[in-house]
């Protein structure tokens, strides 16, 4: 018997399945836009899906690395390359790293919402959904008076409820969809949202390539491996003036080597012409405003 489960007739997003992939006019007349992007998971990436980890400290110091050691260094590599930055930071490491998140916002670089405790969504579970974005926004608001404007979900993970709630609750982009190269403005019902979407890749994410656990277990790979794939990714995305969105994890790209290879890339990057490196926020304006 091959199919168990309940038929799949329909898909959440099918009014934009058809949509067109455009192109984006940049400022400036800027060929291509970057992102770089820094998900402040913590501890919760190790807690969203097991909270008893809460009580195994060794394991969960994966992630405290990120604010102990890494926050700082990469905060450094950003300034010697006067670049700006976008920070998704859970509701629970603004809680617990205060301190930290203060940093990243005193650095002038922006923080958007990336859940609470990085809860992946359920489909039939929508209340535990919507609070999961109201608890994100309650901490941000009541620790720095801060309402984000961009939302990324924890690990990829969305339900047909996303859009319409980031629409509630005034939200001005989304990095959470796989399916272009350029971003968009959401549509329902064929209308605009006002929610314009950055899209990403695995690809473009370093966890993929260096986060190991015994319980999740993944090849560690070199610097050259990662590089070469986000080096031949870039020159594609240039030529096709898309929007690369570098996706990096604090407790990935801030071990020691791996600043290097932050490094290394940010260089071969300004090496082409005409890159508008931009956080989200902008992008999403920009994107908003070209669609008026
Ligand atoms: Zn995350």
């Amino acid at each position: 018997m091959l199919r168990t489960m309940e038929p799949v007739d329909r898909l959440p997003l099918s009014p934009d399945i058809s949509r067109e992939s455009v192109p984006v006019q940049w400022p400036d007349g800027k060929k291509c836009a970057v992102m770089l992007t820094f998900d402040f998971d913590a501890e919760t990436m190790w807690l969203s899906r097991d909270t008893t980890n809460a009580r195994r400290p060794a394991l969960i110091s994966h992630g405290t690395y990120a604010a102990k050691i890494a926050i700082p260094e990469i905060l450094k590599v950003l300034n010697e390359f006067n670049l700006p930055a976008t920070f998704f930071v859970p509701g629970w490491t603004a809680e617990n790293h205060t301190a930290r998140v203060a940093q990243i916002l005193e650095a002038g670089h922006e923080v958007g919402h990336h859940g609470y405790l990085h809860f992946w969504p359920e489909p039939d579970k929508p209340a535990e959904e919507e609070r999961e974005i109201e608890l994100g926004l309650e901490v941000l608001q009541k620790l720095f008076n801060l309402k984000p404007t961009g939302y990324r979900c924890p690990a990829g993970e969305t339900t047909d409820r996303l859009i319409p709630l980031l629409q509630k609750y005034a939200f001005s982009y989304d990095s959470s969809f796989m399916d272009d190269l350029h971003p968009y403005v959401h549509k329902r019902g064929g209308k605009s949202t006002g929610v314009v979407e950055v899209p990403w890749h695995w690809s473009l994410d370093d966890v993929p390539f260096t986060v190991y656990s015994l319980r999740g277990q993944r090849a560690i790979q070199t610097n050259e491996h990662i590089l070469n794939i986000w080096k031949e990714e870039f020159h594609e995305y240039y030529q096709r003036g898309a929007l690369f969105d570098l996706i990096m994890h604090p407790q990935a790209i801030g071990r020691p080597s791996r600043l290097v290879l932050l490094r290394e890339f940010i260089k071969f990057v300004r090496a082409y012409p005409g890159v508008w490196f931009a956080t989200g926020n902008q992008v999403a304006d920009h994107v908003l405003k070209a669609n008026q």
